[in-house]
C-alpha cells in the first residue's frame, strides 16, 4: 500500500558522517566519491505528475548551468492579511533560507504583484495555483501539502495562519507565530509531520492520555460502550477481543483516523500516516526519526497539563517523548531543534530533503 522510500545506495560502500555542526548529514560513496544528502523525513514523493495526490512544486526553469528554478508563488488573501502578514512571513521565509542555496526552491510573490510588498490575491490576475496566505481566527493553523497535480482548481493551495493573539507590535509572542508560519510553509513545500511517520514508535512515545480533550473523549466512549444500542459504534473495541475502556482509547481511538475523527479529533495530528488515508502517498526513509525537524511537534504541544506544560518537569504531561534507540534514554523534543522559538530552524535533514525535492541541477560547488 505504501510506496516505501528505498535508498538505492549500497551501505557497504558508504561512510556516514553525522555531526551537529554539519549543514547536512552526508553520505559519501567511497568508490565514486559522490556526496549526497541524507533524506530524512516524511514528505511527498519526488514526482511531478498526477500519479500521486501531491508532489513537489513544478520547475519553472530547468537550467543545468545556472540552476533550476522552482518558485512557490504566493499572495495574501484579504485586506487584513495583506496589511499584517507580509513582515511576519518575511521572517518565516527567512527560516528556510538555508535550504535555498542547495535547492531550486524560492518563495516568490505572484508575478502579477511585481515587487509590491503587499501582494493581494486577485482572482483572474494572480495564478490559479498560487499559494493563498490568509488569516483565520478559529481552528488551528493549517496548509495544503505540496503541489496538487490532480486538480486545476483556483485556490487549491492555501496556508491559513491562526492569528488569535497575534499583534505585529508584540515582540515577545512574535517568534511563536513566525515559527508556526515556517512550519506551515514546510507543509506547502511538501513535508509531513515527522512524528506521524508510520515507524515513529521506534523513536518517540505518543502519550495520548496527556492530550487536551482526552478525559472528555474517554467519557464519550464509555458512555457509548455502556449503551446497548446496535450497531455498536466502536466495533474495533469489541471484536475480535473485548477491550477495556482505556485500551479502547489507546489502541483504537488514539490509533486510527476514522475513530479519532469521530471520538477525539484532537488526536488526529498524532495518528500515524499509515492509518490516515489522506497521507497515503507520503514517503519516509529508513533512517531514525529526525527529532530536530521543524516538522515535528514540541513535546508539550497539545498537552492538557496546566499552562501548556511550561512549568512541568519533563516527562510529566508530555504528549511526545523522544527516546534514543539502543539506550532507551528519553529526551524532550523541541520543534526546529531549539527551546527558544526565535532560534528554531529547519533541521539539516529538512534542508536535505528540500534539496532532493527541488534539485538545483548543478553541482553544489564541492571540489
Ligand atoms: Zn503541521
Amino acid at each position: 500500500m505504501f510506496s516505501l522510500f528505498l535508498a538505492k545506495l549500497s551501505f557497504m560502500l558508504m561512510t556516514i558522517y553525522v555531526c551537529s555542526a554539519c549543514v547536512f548529514d552526508e553520505v559519501t560513496n567511497n568508490s565514486t566519491n559522490i556526496t549526497t544528502l541524507i533524506p530524512r523525513y516524511y514528505s511527498v514523493p519526488n514526482q511531478r505528475d498526477s500519479s500521486t495526490q501531491y508532489g513537489p512544486w513544478p520547475f519553472e526553469v530547468i537550467d543545468d548551468v545556472n540552476g533550476n528554478q522552482a518558485p512557490i508563488y504566493y499572495c495574501y488573501e484579504g485586506a487584513w492579511a495583506v496589511n499584517n502578514l507580509p513582515l511576519l512571513f518575511a521572517d518565516a521565509f527567512a527560516k528556510w533560507n538555508g535550504a535555498f542555496g542547495f535547492s531550486a526552491l524560492r518563495f516568490q510573490q505572484d508575478p502579477f504583484c511585481g515587487d509590491a510588498l503587499e501582494c493581494e490575491c486577485a482572482i483572474g490576475n494572480t495564478r490559479d495555483d498560487t499559494l493563498r496566505i490568509g488569516a483565520v481566527r478559529t481552528g488551528i493553523s493549517h496548509a495544503s501539502l505540496g503541489y496538487n497535480y490532480q486538480s486545476n482548481e483556483p485556490g487549491r493551495h492555501v496556508l491559513n495562519l491562526n492569528v488569535v493573539g497575534y499583534s505585529p507590535f508584540d515582540l515577545a509572542s512574535r517568534p511563536v507565530y513566525v515559527l508556526i508560519a515556517a512550519h506551515e510553509l514546510g507543509h506547502v513545500i511538501g513535508l509531513g509531520h515527522e512524528h506521524q511517520r508510520p515507524d515513529r514508535d521506534s523513536d518517540v512515545d505518543f502519550h495520548c492520555e496527556n492530550l487536551v480533550g482526552y478525559a472528555a473523549a474517554h467519557a464519550k466512549v464509555v458512555d457509548s460502550r455502556q449503551s446497548w444500542s446496535l450497531p455498536r459504534k466502536l466495533p474495533a473495541c469489541d471484536l475480535p477481543k473485548w477491550l477495556t475502556d482505556d485500551e479502547c482509547m489507546q489502541n483504537v481511538v488514539c490509533k486510527f483516523s476514522d475513530y479519532a475523527w469521530t471520538w477525539f479529533p484532537e488526536a488526529m495530528n498524532f495518528i500515524t500516516g499509515d492509518q490516515q488515508p489522506a497521507w497515503k502517498d507520503l514517503e519516509w526513509p529508513t533512517w531514525a526519526l529526525d527529532t530536530y525537524s521543524i516538522m515535528i511537534y514540541n513535546s508539550y504541544d497539545g498537552t492538557s497539563y496546566p499552562n501548556n506544560g511550561r512549568d512541568a518537569t519533563f516527562p510529566d504531561g508530555a504528549v511526545l517523548v523522544g527516546k534514543q534507540r539502543g539506550s532507551g534514554a528519553i529526551f524532550e523534543i523541541f520543534q526546529g531543534g531549539n527551546r527558544e522559538r526565535a532560534k528554531a530552524i529547519p533541521s539539516g535533514r529538512d534542508k536535505g530533503r528540500v534539496g532532493q525535492l527541488y534539485p538545483r541541477g548543478i553541482r553544489y560547488g564541492r571540489t
